[in-house]
């Protein structure tokens, strides 16, 4: 497994996932672009009329996940072992590694080690033609769902550590209104289809609760939606309202084991 490979300046941090031109998928991929296009995300969303739920969830996963591997290839550099010695989003959730399959006690790492891994992990799964099949005809396996939810699962911990331990780095990137505009669209794609548990999300609940969010500031095309304070960051954004989130309901000091 190697770390960063490809370089700083290469803004991709893993080799990104190519659907093939002249698939269906491809298609759909298409379709799903041009329907963004259009700024209406909750109905971008939705599964296209006659198409196969599978086929939908395997492309926008596939999506997702170079999206997010390009965000935080942005980042990589201020996401360091020294910087991030351990997985978290915020002070209270902490994640530790594992894959249930060849890392079965969970590993406590660094954030870095964490999405390496995890991104490595994930990028498996989407390269396995028995899992992610990309030809016409060659059936999803019986626990497709199960898999997608849990790679989602997963990638969604990636967003959940750039806003709560880089958010303010994105912020100097001017690259706020891609991250915020990737994962509202993340997150309506899984409240869509039930994709992730409610309390997976919760180190991002404050910001996916929000119903304003698009309102609070003036600065970024789709405007920051974060109104998470970025933990142990003094930096505010002009015209963007802080909410502390809630300690309620929240699992305090707990820490997921891979799962
Ligand atoms: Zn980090």
């Amino acid at each position: 497994m190697s770390f960063f490979f490809g370089g700083r300046s290469n803004k991709t941090f893993k080799p990104k996932k190519n659907i093939a031109e002249g698939t269906h998928q491809y298609d759909l991929m298409k379709h799903a672009a041009a329907t963004l296009g259009s700024g209406n995300l909750r109905l971008a969303v939705q599964l296209p009329e006659g198409e196969d739920l599978n086929e939908w969830v395997a492309v926008n996963t596939v999506d997702f996940f170079n999206q997010i591997n390009m965000l935080y290839g942005t980042i990589t550099e201020f996401c360091t072992e020294d910087t991030c010695p351990v997985m978290s989003a915020g002070p209270k959730y902490e994640y530790h590694w594992a894959d249930g399959q060849t890392v079965k006690k969970p590993i406590k790492c660094s954030a870095p080690k964490y999405i390496d891994y995890l991104m490595t992990w994930a990028q498996d799964q989407l390269d396995d033609e028995t899992t992610f099949p990309s030809k016409i005809g060659v059936p999803f396996p019986k626990n497709f769902s199960q898999i997608a939810k849990t790679i989602l699962k997963r990638l969604f911990r990636v967003y959940a550590h750039i806003y709560h331990q880089h958010f303010h780095e994105v912020v100097k990137l001017r690259e706020e209104a891609h991250l915020n505009t990737s994962f509202k669209h993340f997150i309506f794609f899984v409240q869509e289809f039930s994709l992730i548990d409610r309390r997976e999300l919760a180190p991002l609940q404050e910001l996916i609760d929000s119903p304003h969010r698009q309102r609070t500031t003036t600065a970024g095309a789709a405007g920051p939606p974060a109104r998470l304070r970025p933990a142990g960051s003094p930096w505010r954004p002009a015209g963007t309202q802080w909410i502390l989130p809630a300690t309620d309901g929240l699992r305090s000091g707990g820490s997921y084991g891979g799962g």
